[in-house]
């Protein structure tokens, strides 16, 4: 849809154009506020918005008790820097965070940074701390962030990595499963095991770094068995198994972690983000005493990780998710989602496979190429939905609505999708 000419989307895409790097993409949609799942444009349209800001939203736009929580900090104060002036809110996070993990051992420490690359990055220098090795095993279809080495343990070179080089050291890559591209669980680990042999000693192997439900790559669910065989050979090499939930946690597939539907699997250190913050900059890492503390004092930290908004918005955020209900209705949300997208798939033969875990859903075309993807993302704007797609070759339409969604707003949405497909 042409941007009309005379209208505040117009003006301001303009300056846009003239003023902010075009190293950032940006879609046509100017907002002007969001509430809920629906954001309305600058020019009084509004959107049902399935991205939530890519995956940020789980709590929905503007949660009451988070925007409650933000004020109430705001009129505290706003900035002290944890390694300056300490406060409580970032306590009252890590202190959550410890509560709620899945990782392995009894007493959990937390740290909070900014965003998911930050995170990540510092997962990787605890597990290098904790163990003295250095290398790190990530997977293809994995996306970490565009930081150095968040970027260099991505596995997508356009638009991420092309022209960034050089990339940090020590980092390795193996195939994770993907069943519907022929990579099965026993095909991973045999690659892993030939990676092993060919490429890195696992004895100087400090983590592998996986995401349960690859999020950017595709929407890839690890098979059940992956994630517990996968911790196993880890175990069996005194390697880390570092979970990086940044785009599946904190309820997004129906558990506070992904990692929660694998039973028995219980990581070494966890990486969340995004819809922690509740629209607010934070992520963490996450993991039992004995590694988090083998970083001197000192060695973790910046300007404004766990800043006391951010951290106001994430006790609110977990008190949420955490509170009954919530997941239970995730989960009957993620039943209704792929009912749905299974009758879509059945109508549309270019659809090679529904896919994702609770309410993370995605499809993916069989065709390995972004057009088909992207004309239905285009056509959903046009018509009033904000959708993403994902995906190492773009052609994975990824559902992120916020999982507070309003069943009036949720068949609004499908609608528009179903047809935009026939568009
Ligand atoms: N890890 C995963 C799994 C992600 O999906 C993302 C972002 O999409 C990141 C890390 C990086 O997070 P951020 O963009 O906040 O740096």
């Amino acid at each position: 849809m042409p941007v009309t000419e005379g209208t505040q989307t117009a003006r301001i895409i303009a300056e846009r154009a003239r003023f902010v790097s075009p190293g950032v993409a940006t879609p046509r949609l100017v907002v002007a506020e969001a509430d809920g799942a629906r954001i309305t444009d600058v020019d009084g349209r509004t959107f049902v918005d399935f991205a939530g800001g890519i995956g940020c939203q789980n709590t929905g736009h503007r949660h009451p008790a988070v925007v409650d929580a933000v004020k109430e900090q705001a009129d505290r104060y706003l900035h002290q820097c944890f390694m300056v002036g300490m406060y409580e809110p970032y306590v009252d996070v890590c202190r959550r965070l410890a509560e709620l993990s899945p990782c392995r051992g009894d007493e959990q420490r937390s740290i909070l940074v900014n965003s998911g690359a930050e995170a990540v990055e510092n997962a990787v220098k605890i597990a290098r701390a904790a163990t003295g090795r250095q290398a790190v095993v990530v997977f293809e279809h994995a996306f970490h962030g565009r930081t150095l080495l968040a970027m260099t343990m991505t596995s997508k070179v356009k638009p991420y990595k092309a022209g960034f080089g050089p990339f940090a050291p020590e980092v390795y890559r193996a195939p994770a499963p993907y069943p519907y591209r022929g990579v099965s669980t026993d095909d991973a680990l045999a690659a892993l095991d030939q990676l092993f042999k060919s490429d890195v000693d696992p004895a100087s192997v400090a983590c592998v770094v996986l995401e349960p439900v690859q999020g950017e790559g595709g929407f890839i669910p690890m098979p059940p068995d992956y994630l517990a065989r996968l911790q196993e050979l880890c175990r069996v090499n005194g390697i880390l198994y570092v979970d990086d939930e940044v785009q599946s946690g904190v309820g997004r597939t129906g558990r506070m972690w992904a990692v929660d539907h694998y039973d028995g699997v219980e990581p070494d250190l966890l990486v969340a983000g995004k819809s922690i913050g509740g629209g607010l900059p934070l992520a963490g890492v996450t993991g039992r005493a004995e590694l988090m503390d083998a970083v001197p004092t000192g060695g973790l930290g910046g300007t404004f990780g766990g800043n006391p908004l951010a951290c106001a918005a994430g006790a609110a955020v977990l008190e949420i998710v955490a509170a009954d209900g919530f997941l239970t209705d995730a989960r009957a949300l993620g039943e209704t989602l792929r009912a749905r997208l299974e009758a879509l798939a059945a109508r549309h033969a270019d659809i090679g496979e529904v896919r994702g875990l609770g309410p993370m859903l995605a499809f993916e075309f069989e065709e390995r190429s972004p057009d088909r993807a992207q004309t239905v993302v285009s056509a959903a704007f046009e018509r009033g939905l904000v959708l993403l797609s994902c995906g190492l070759y773009g052609n994975v339409i990824r559902l992120l609505p916020p999982l507070t969604i309003a069943q009036d707003e949720l068949d609004e949405g499908l609608a528009i999708l179903e047809d935009s497909l026939a568009a």
